[in-house]
């Protein structure tokens, strides 16, 4: 049996005491898996842990569908575009099955679907939500066994996945799920639907997993959950977020830590305080605002208004220091008016986000925003997003330019095929393209003196 390992494998090249553990999974090899992610970081996550779980048992992971026995899906379904894109990819393996090929539908269409998938796509014949992840092994050896057809689709769980090896895609940053599910209700939204209630990891067993990242050399590591500050230590010891932010960033060898998403109505004070006092909590904070008009965060059911969520935000520029704010916003939703988006307009005018992301609204099933009157133009929200886009690049470019002459640290994480230039990320998660002799770098922190700016990164130099 293969020993647990938890460390991307292009680290393990030329690691021998490693290497071992790969040829155990090898030598039992049961057959090879194709596994393609489309979605979130929760998503991506997902996956490598997915993977973990097959290459545990001796299955091996290939590039292309036509090298595998098993081709998984694992979809994202948030907005119509990404869950159409999943079944026009099924399509293309329609004719697999008759090779003997397994096709697989995992995440959040799988849940939303359900059974329909087979009845769209008949040659799929595993349909597994996110919340039943952990009978992965045994459905899949069901479908060996020779069962056409097997679902996982139960939303009613207490566990949270977790799992004994994860297959770490990134070689320095290792992303850990903190909280699935979520119990907010957001009337857009099918995350509650798809992923089911939340549900949070014991802080012991995130804090032994943080150890053993950091052991095995990852210096940075990625707390998420859909809500990641309503985190709620399952424990006696009952760690509250910004606890835990603090004993995760006192584990030996870690130097960063960031999370991902806040949600605003429990974005707390104490987080900014753990962010003061702890430098290696990272300097940036994703607080998704969806709209600035008070009328239609209520139809969202946000549970804050455009003046609760400014307080946050004030409290947050208050901090001792920096922090850097990025969000989410859905332009066009039921019933949004001009003067409704123009408070959208003001509200980034009035925070300058470092970045955002933004999407028009995409009505989807089992939500309550369904079935709301005064849909908006396919073309109004196109209006509306290319405007919003427009402006926040004003800002960005604006905002990044006045970050010129200032020295950052950055894990480099890329190298461009030109020579002698690198990419990284500033703790704030800033992109810096930056220009250095050095002959290897991948993986280190550097000293980079910004030298010029674009709107979405920083141009710079390498300070040995
Ligand atoms: N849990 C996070 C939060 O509360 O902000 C994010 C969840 S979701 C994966 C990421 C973003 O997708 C949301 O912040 C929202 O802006 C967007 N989104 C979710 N549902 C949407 C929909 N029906 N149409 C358009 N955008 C949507
Ligand atoms: Fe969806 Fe709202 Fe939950 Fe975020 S907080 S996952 S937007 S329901």
């Amino acid at each position: 049996m293969s020993k647990p390992f938890d460390i991307g494998l292009e680290r393990l090249i030329g690691q021998p005491s490693y290497s071992g553990v790969i040829r155990d999974a090898e030598a039992g090899q049961r057959g090879t898996f194709f596994l393609e992610t489309f979605g979130c970081q929760m998503n991506d996550h997902d996956s490598e842990k997915v993977a973990g779980v097959l290459l545990s048992r001796g299955y091996r992971q290939v590039e292309t569908p036509e090298t595998a026995g098993l081709i998984l899906y694992n979809t994202c379904s948030i907005r119509e575009k990404a869950a159409q894109k999943v079944f026009s990819r099924l399509g293309e393996y329609r004719a697999k099955q008759s090779e003997g090929k397994i096709i697989g539908v995992l995440g959040c269409v799988a849940q939303q679907e359900g059974e329909e998938i087979f009845e769209r796509a008949p040659w799929v014949s595993l349909v597994c939500g996110s919340a039943s992840y952990r009978k992965l092994p045994e459905m899949i050896a069901q479908l060996e066994a020779g069962n056409q057809r097997v679902t996982g689709l139960d939303t009613d769980t207490e566990e949270t996945f977790e799992t004994e090896m994860t297959r770490r895609d990134d070689p320095w940053r290792a992303y850990l799920t903190i909280i699935e599910g979520c119990d907010k209700a957001c009337s857009y939204c099918v995350v509650p639907y798809t992923r089911g209630p939340e549900r949070s990891r014991p802080s012991d067993s995130i804090l032994r997993e943080v150890r053993k990242l950091a052991e095995h050399g990852y210096s940075e590591v990625q707390l998420l959950g859909q809500t990641v500050n309503s985190y709620a230590d399952p424990t006696p010891r009952k760690l509250r977020f910004s606890e835990l932010l603090l004993a995760v960033a006192d584990v030996p060898g870690i130097r960063r830590v960031r999370f991902t998403t806040s949600h605003p109505s429990d974005f707390t004070r104490d987080i900014v305080e753990a962010i003061e006092s702890q430098p290696k909590i990272c300097d940036h904070v994703h607080l998704p605002v969806q709209s600035g008009s008070t009328t239609v965060l209520q139809a969202m059911q946000r549970t804050y208004t455009r003046a609760e969520y400014l307080e946050k935000i004030a409290m947050i520029r208050d901090a001792k220091r920096p922090i850097d704010i990025t969000t989410d916003i859905i332009v066009g939703f039921p019933g949004e008016t001009e003067a409704d988006f123009e408070e959208t307009l003001s509200l980034l005018e009035e925070v300058k986000y470092d970045s955002l992301f933004s999407f028009k609204y995409s009505p989807r099933p089992n939500t309550p925003s369904l079935a709301m009157k005064d849909a908006i133009a396919e073309e109004e929200k196109s209006r509306r997003l290319a405007i919003l886009m427009e402006k926040q690049r004003e800002i960005q470019t604006a905002r990044n330019a006045s970050l010129i002459g200032k020295t950052f640290e950055v894990l480099v994480s890329g190298k461009s095929r030109r020579e002698n230039q690198w990419s990284g990320y500033t703790t704030s998660h800033r992109v810096v393209n930056f220009a250095s002799q050095a002959k290897e770098l991948l993986g280190t922190y550097v000293q980079v003196r910004a030298t010029g700016a674009t709107p979405n990164s920083l141009v710079g130099e390498h300070i040995v």
